[in-house]
């Protein structure tokens, strides 16, 4: 009998042990955190669903800040697990206001849990993690941020902020692959959850995880790790140390001033007004009163430009520019704004797209200078 042909994709060495461990330490490295960092063998989605099901029990109260979808199910999860949740919505595609987070706060004779998004790449949203997690600190609330999107966009410093549990993805601003996540757990997140029921054996378990990983002194894997995206994820951090994550950021952050400038060159106020409010992942742009949002996205796809929809109840008011990873670059961001200017000028819309041109170019120049 012939044997099967070899291929890449399938013939994949296993993800070893030590690696396993190293490349955790090496992602705690570029967090600057002395936190436990834990793999979700899966997307980041679930490395949320786990967290809340890992910290909810009965009797407890949270407030959840709503910033996007992401916000909506994290309430649904720790409602699930007998959490008595108040939500703090923000506007449609905004960012929290901090007077709100404070009054809900007020309003409560105890919080045991704060959760919030740090960036959104929804809407391009940025929330101020750094005032909300000083508040719920001072309520002695464990606080978990979904930093999903914004690591490697936003400087994200988890130990001196004091958040105790922190969701990250490899597949927004780090570039890596989508199939697997982390998240970092404190010694009060750990005390928290030690306090919760057990629910084992459960992929959502993280107690599970630090049963069978940490406190096993990390010799043995914690089920089988899917071998491509555990290679894609070290290459990706491979990537990122050669760069260095406050290069990367800065990229972003770049990325999303530049695109800013070209809004505004064109005469078209940001969706986020503020630049301090707004996400270095994506840039929202409105959609123009008058015009639908489907057919500026299939004109700038004539042009041959993507825009990203909005989502949600905002879905028909926005388009987003999607510069995060090896997007974030004069490329991408100039070819955004300015296709999204010829879109609207070829729908009637009076824009100066030579002027966006050269806002982002002048950006850029002066940021390289
Ligand atoms: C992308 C994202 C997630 C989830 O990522 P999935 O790839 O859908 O699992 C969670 N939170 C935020 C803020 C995100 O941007």
């Amino acid at each position: 009998m012939p044997m099967p042909s070899y291929n890449a994709l399938l013939d994949v060495p296993n993800y070893p042990a030590d690696r396993y461990a190293s490349l955790a330490d090496r992602l705690k490295r570029l967090l600057a955190t002395e936190a436990d960092l834990l793999f979700i063998q899966a997307e980041a989605i679930l490395a949320l669903e786990a967290v809340a099901a890992s910290i909810a029990r009965p009797g407890l109260t949270a407030i959840n800040i709503i910033t996007s979808p992401y916000g909506t199910y994290f309430s649904a999860w720790l409602r699930r697990g007998g959490v008595t949740v108040h939500d703090v919505v923000a506007e449609p595609g905004q960012p929290i206001e901090l007077v709100a987070v404070k009054a809900a706060i007020n309003d409560l004779p105890s919080l045991d849990i704060l959760a919030v998004v740090h960036g959104e790449a929804a809407n391009g949203a940025l929330n101020p993690i750094a005032e909300i997690a000083a508040l719920a600190r001072a309520r002695d609330a464990l606080v978990v941020v979904d930093a999903v999107a914004s690591v490697g966009a936003h400087p994200l410093a988890i130990d001196s902020l004091g958040v105790d549990i922190v969701a990250i993805g490899p597949q927004k601003a780090l570039g890596g692959p989508v199939g697997l996540s982390a998240v970092t757990v404190s010694e009060r997140a750990w005390a928290h959850i030690a306090a919760t029921p057990r629910f084992s054996p459960s992929i959502l378990s993280l107690l599970d995880l630090k049963e069978n990983w940490l406190d096993r002194g990390r010799g043995v894997l914690p089920g089988t790790p899917p071998p491509l995206d555990f290679w894609a994820l070290e290459a990706a951090v491979d990537r990122v140390e050669a760069e260095g994550i406050d290069r990367l950021v800065a990229r972003h952050q770049l990325a999303a001033r530049a695109s800013r400038a070209g809004l505004r060159a064109l005469g078209i106020e940001p969706w986020i007004r503020d630049d301090h409010a707004a996400s270095a992942l994506v840039t929202a742009a409105p959609v123009p009163e008058g015009i639908d949002a489907e057919v500026l996205i299939a004109t700038a796809a004539e042009f041959g430009i993507a825009l990203g929809r909005g989502f949600g109840d905002i879905k028909d008011r926005l388009v987003r520019f999607d510069h995060t990873g090896a997007r974030a670059a004069f490329a991408s961001v100039i070819a955004s704004v300015v296709g999204y200017g010829a879109a609207l000028g070829k729908l009637g819309i009076t824009v100066d797209v030579g002027a966006a041109a050269e806002a982002v170019a002048l950006t850029y120049a002066l940021a390289i200078l």
